[in-house]
């Protein structure tokens, strides 16, 4: 809530016809097409739902809609198609990312689907150590309006829409699980934008307190993946501190726990790291932890070095090498190709350079439509650094 009015991005038609109701004297029962409106236009607008302007200003007395302000995009186009990350600034100057990432292909090349990764937090906590965002430490939660705005603010201000969501962008999303649960309603509300919950994605580094809280939530549809990137607990609490809280015997019981019906499968992302996690030892164990899950796919992610690497990336024989080992002892693996990784939005690379420089919000206003048009052309090393394998 900002100056006392309620983001509509944060509600789903139902909280915000409860709160119109409580909030307002008169013109409640516009609620839905306030709602809408602001989902899927990124507009607030009463007064074209009313007659007295009395009743619309009683609406903007009451509610705002959030929109972010587009700092700049920039884009990569490899052979896997055109990656773009934009840099969104949020109402007191803390600023996210999040990345469009190409999914699928026409006979013809073209892109045919997008997927949308998204930020639950300003920096992150969970320390991981080949990750770009921990390195900020966690700053701040997203509310859940902050959440779905991301979403709004790239099909409104730079027309991308998306047919998959998934949270892997700065943030451990489970850490702030009650915005997030509360940003999935909304994404879901048929009455807005209507993102199937099995066109979402959770994603965890193994944040086990905020899987059970989901669980809950008895979404049988709903994706989750976990970010494994290690086969011994001594790798893993080396390179991700969750692990020392959370060792993997305990995290593979979480996820047996978890599992929402029958047949769900689960995402496993392992990020290959030369020296850290590359033996066919390691491959033998990711078969042990993934066997009791039931259906299980590994994502093979090639490590995307940041501005401090831990390591190198892993070469085009390494990768092969390790998927033959993983397939020779059982797992069901496929191979990603890296996204975004000259333009730092890349899996690890996500985070703020200014921020973690200074602790505070970059100064400076964000860019016209027009102006944005020009900084994504001409573009050069972007400033900013986005992030994560979560
Ligand atoms: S990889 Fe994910 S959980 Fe780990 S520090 Fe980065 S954003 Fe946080």
């Amino acid at each position: 809530m900002i100056d006392g009015l309620v983001d509509i991005l944060g509600l789903t038609a139902r909280d915000l016809e409860s709160a119109a109701a409580l909030r307002l004297s008169a013109g409640a029962g516009i609620a839905p097409k306030v709602f809408g409106q602001a989902q899927r236009e990124g507009v607030f607008a009463p007064e074209r739902h009313v007659h007295l302007p009395a009743t619309a200003a009683g609406w903007r007395a009451a509610f705002r809609v959030g929109l972010l302000t587009v700092v700049r995009t920039v884009e990569e186009i490899n052979e896997a198609g055109p990656t773009a990350k934009a840099v969104l600034r949020l109402d007191d100057g803390y600023e996210v990312e999040c990345v469009r990432i190409p999914m699928r292909y026409a006979d013809d090349g073209s892109v045919t689907g997008w997927t949308l990764c998204l930020s639950s937090q300003v920096g992150c906590r969970m320390g991981c150590g080949f990750c770009e965002t921990a390195r900020m430490g966690l700053v701040r939660q997203l509310t859940a309006a902050e959440i779905v705005a991301q979403v709004v603010t790239a099909r409104v201000a730079l027309g991308w829409t998306t047919r998959n969501l998934v949270f892997m962008g700065m943030g451990e999303a489970l850490d702030n699980v009650e915005n997030l649960i509360q940003a999935i309603r909304v994404l879901n509300d048929d009455r807005g934008l209507g993102f199937g919950l099995d066109h979402i994605t959770v994603c965890t580094s193994g944040h086990v307190e905020g899987l059970r809280r989901l669980s809950a939530q008895g979404w049988k549809r709903l994706n989750l993946s976990i970010s494994l990137n290690a086969s011994t607990d001594e790798t893993r609490s080396r390179l991700m501190p969750v692990n020392r809280k959370t060792p993997l015997a305990e995290l593979q019981a979480a996820l047996i726990a978890y599992r929402p019906r029958r047949n769900f499968a689960f995402a496993v992302n392992y990020c290959l790291m030369p020296g850290f996690n590359d033996t066919e030892a390691d491959a033998w164990r990711i078969a042990e932890f993934t066997r009791p899950l039931g259906r299980a796919l590994l994502n093979l992610i090639p490590y995307n070095p940041g501005n401090l690497p831990l390591t190198r990336a892993p070469t085009e024989d390494e990768v092969v090498r390790f998927v033959g080992w993983l397939r020779t002892a059982g797992v069901a693996v496929r191979r990603r190709i890296t996204k975004g990784r000259s333009i730092m939005a890349a899996c690890g690379q996500l985070g703020n350079a200014e921020l973690r420089r200074t602790g505070r919000p970059a100064p400076g206003p964000g860019l016209t439509r027009q102006a944005l048009v020009h900084a994504v052309a001409s573009s050069p090393e972007p400033t900013s650094i986005k992030d994560s394998p979560c």
